[in-house]
C-alpha cells in the first residue's frame, strides 16, 4: 500500500488530464471582488503547488496539515515559535549540530532552556521534568551516533506531564516510521535529504495531527515567510514517487557495508541502528581520517545524506562544527569519527572504494 501511494502521489486530477502537477509560479490569484478568494490569495500564505506537496505528505504521516520551510532548520525555527523565554524543553543528547547550534542561540538570545538527556534513560527524562518543561524534542536515531530510542514509553510520560512530543524523523521518513500516529504530537523533516533524494533541494517540512497546533503553525508559517517555492515543492512531490525504492536500496547496501566493516581492522567501531541507510564508523588510530576522505573515488566527500550517491561526512569539521569542543568530545565526536549516508549505487563499487581508500590512509610508520 504504501508503495502504490508514493508512486501515484499527488497525481493531478485537473480539466487537462495531466498526470503530474502543474507547477503555479504566481505569487498573487485575482479576486473576483472583495470577500472572494478561490482559497489562494497570496503565495506566501498559500500556493497550488506547495499544498499539492503538503497535502499528501500530511495524508503520508497521518496527519491533518503539513507546512513546506525552506529548509530543514526553517522547519524547527518555525516550531520554536510555540515555545516562550523560560520554557524548557528536554532534548536527544547525540543530535545534529545545527539543532544544537540553533538551540544554544535560542538559550541565549531568548531565554529558552534546552536540556540535553539520553532518552532511553527513563528515570533521567523523569528526573528532567520540572514545571517549566513544556516539549520533548527527539531525534528517533541520533546523527551522528545512531543511537536508536524506545519513543512507546516516552509518548506514555509526555501523555502523564502534557508535553509536547516532538519528532525529527530526518532519517527515518513516513515510508518507515510515522510517529504521528504512534502518539507524537509534531513530525518535522530535513526534506533536503530522503524526501528530496537527489541532493537538489533545500527545504524541511512539519506535519501534525491537532487542529489547534496547525492553526498556530499555520499562523507562523505565513507570519514568518520562511515557506517553500513552487518549484521545490513540486520536485518534494517527484522526489516523494521514488522514496521507497531509494530507500530499500540505501538501507539493503547499509546493512551489508555495516556488517563488512565490523571485520575491518581498520575500524574501531561500527555505529548502525540496523534500520536506515545511515551508519558512523570509528577508525582505528592508526588510520588517518583526513586522509580517508582524500582518497575517495566513488563515494563523495560532501555534508549531507538521503542522497542517491553515497556521501560521506566528517562531524567533527563540518556537521558539528560549531558545538564546543568538549561538548562533541562528550559525544565521541572526534578526529575519528566519519558518517556514511550509503546511496543506492552497486555495493561492490561503494564497498571497493570505501576499502582502497582505507589502505591509502593507514598511517606508515617511520623507522629512523
Ligand atoms: N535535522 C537533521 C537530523 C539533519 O541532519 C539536518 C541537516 O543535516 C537538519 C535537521 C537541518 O536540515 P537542513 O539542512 O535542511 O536545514
Amino acid at each position: 500500500m504504501k508503495s502504490t501511494q508514493l508512486a501515484q502521489i499527488s497525481t493531478s486530477h485537473d480539466y487537462t488530464g495531466a498526470t503530474s502537477n502543474p507547477i503555479y509560479l504566481a505569487t498573487a490569484f485575482q479576486h473576483e471582488a472583495v470577500g472572494h478568494s478561490t482559497g489562494f490569495d497570496y503565495s506566501r500564505t498559500k500556493n497550488p503547488t506547495r499544498s499539492h506537496f503538503e497535502d499528501a505528505f500530511a495524508r503520508l504521516e497521518g496527519g491533518i496539515a503539513s507546512f513546506a520551510t525552506s529548509s530543514g532548520m526553517a522547519s524547527i525555527q518555525l516550531i520554536l515559535n510555540l515555545f516562550k523565554p523560560h520554557d524548557e524543553i528536554l532534548v536527544s543528547f547525540d543530535l545534529y549540530g545545527g539543532s544544537y547550534r540553533l538551540f544554544d542561540f535560542y538559550e541565549q538570545q531568548y531565554q529558552l532552556k534546552f536540556t540535553y538527556i539520553d532518552f532511553n534513560d527513563l528515570e533521567r527524562v523523569r528526573a528532567s521534568i520540572n514545571e517549566h518543561t513544556r516539549a520533548l524534542f527527539i531525534e528517533p536515531i541520533s546523527n551522528p551516533q545512531m543511537q536508536s530510542v524506545a519513543l512507546e514509553p516516552i509518548y506514555e510520560i509526555a501523555q502523564e506531564f502534557r508535553l509536547l512530543t516532538i519528532i525529527d524523523n530526518t532519517f527515518l521518513t513516513p515510508y518507515l516510521s510515522t510517529p504521528l500516529e504512534d502518539g507524537a504530537d509534531i513530525v518535522l523533516h530535513s526534506a533536503t535529504k530522503y524526501i528530496s533524494g537527489h541532493n537538489d533541494v533545500l527545504a524541511g517540512v512539519v506535519t501534525v495531527k491537532d487542529e489547534t497546533l496547525a492553526v498556530q503553525l499555520g499562523q507562523f508559517h505565513n507570519m514568518i515567510g520562511a515557506t517553500l517555492s513552487p518549484f521545490d515543492s513540486y520536485l518534494l512531490v517527484r522526489g516523494l514517487k521514488t522514496l521507497h525504492l531509494r530507500m530499500d536500496r540505501s538501507i539493503d547496501n547499509a546493512k551489508r557495508l555495516s556488517q563488512v566493516l565490523n571485520e575491518n581492522e581498520a575500524i574501531d567501531d561500527v555505529l548502525y541502528a540496523g534500520t536506515t541507510g545511515m551508519l558512523s564508523v570509528r577508525l582505528n588510530k592508526a588510520y588517518n581520517t583526513r586522509e580517508f576522505l582524500k582518497h575517495l573515488e566513488v563515494c563523495i566527500f560532501a555534508e549531507s545524506l538521503g542522497g542517491t550517491e553515497t556521501f560521506i561526512t566528517f562531524p567533527y569539521t563540518q556537521t558539528h562544527i560549531d558545538m564546543p569542543d568538549e561538548e562533541k568530545e562528550k559525544r565521541g565526536i572526534n578526529e575519528q569519527l566519519i558518517r556514511i549516508s550509503v546511496g543506492i549505487e552497486d555495493f561492490e563499487d561503494i564497498n571497493a572504494d570505501i576499502l582502497q581508500a582505507l589502505t591509502k590512509s593507514k598511517a606508515v610508520e617511520v623507522i629512523v
